[in-house]
């Protein structure tokens, strides 16, 4: 028999299909809430529901924005001869935090994946391509993960983008297997000074 009420195992139900979180941390973090005011837990069911109310893509580089275009693709001083390719949004967080990157973004939402049906018309390859043909960018840095996917995607990448962009990739500075968004300021900095440059 289930001791805890239904409406806390609803909780703990939900947060269990959270990244990283177990059956343990999902109880812990369900309690605080009920023990907390419950003004919070009204907050925090607001701010959860505004996620999908209120955020959406950005029609130019898919970052989930209040606004469309997103700030970054609004910014006058950003170089628009620059674009950084990444697989998703907690990628472009990470850049922008080591300041070492003054170009666009493109957010491709995803890494090919054959394996998992996942091909170039699930992720937004197509996207890019037409913002190429627009001719105003100069130099393309794919900056995926250096897993196995990540690779793949990078390899798939630079041959669609040769012979029409300076493709540059991430070099040294992120270890080998790691996914980008968990690597220091410092090593992401390095490999975006450091890229490999490859030309058309
Ligand atoms: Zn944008």
């Amino acid at each position: 028999m289930e001791v805890l009420p239904d409406a806390l195992v609803r909780v703990i139900k939900s947060f269990r299909r959270l990244p990283g979180i177990g059956e343990k941390t999902a109880t812990r973090l369900a309690l605080h809430i009920l023990r907390r005011p419950h003004a919070e837990a009204h907050e925090l069911a607001r701010d959860l529901d505004e996620l999908h109310s209120l955020i959406r893509l950005c029609s130019i580089c898919f970052a989930f924005s209040e606004e469309d275009p997103c700030r970054i693709c609004s910014d006058t001083r950003r170089d628009d001869s620059m674009l950084c390719v990444v697989e998703g949004s907690g990628d472009l967080m990470a850049i922008e935090k080591t300041g070492a990157f003054k170009g666009r973004y493109h957010i491709l939402h995803g890494v090919l994946s054959p394996m998992d049906g996942i091909g170039p018309a699930e992720i937004k390859v197509e996207a890019l391509i037409r913002r190429l043909n627009k001719g105003t960018i100069k130099e393309v840095l794919i900056a995926t993960s250096s897993t196995v996917p990540g690779e793949a995607t990078a390899s798939y990448l630079l041959e669609r983008l040769k012979n029409r962009v300076i493709v540059s990739r991430l070099a040294c500075g992120i270890p080998l297997g790691m996914d980008i968004k968990y690597a220091d300021e410092h090593s992401l900095a390095r490999s975006i000074e450091s890229r490999k440059i490859n030309q058309p």
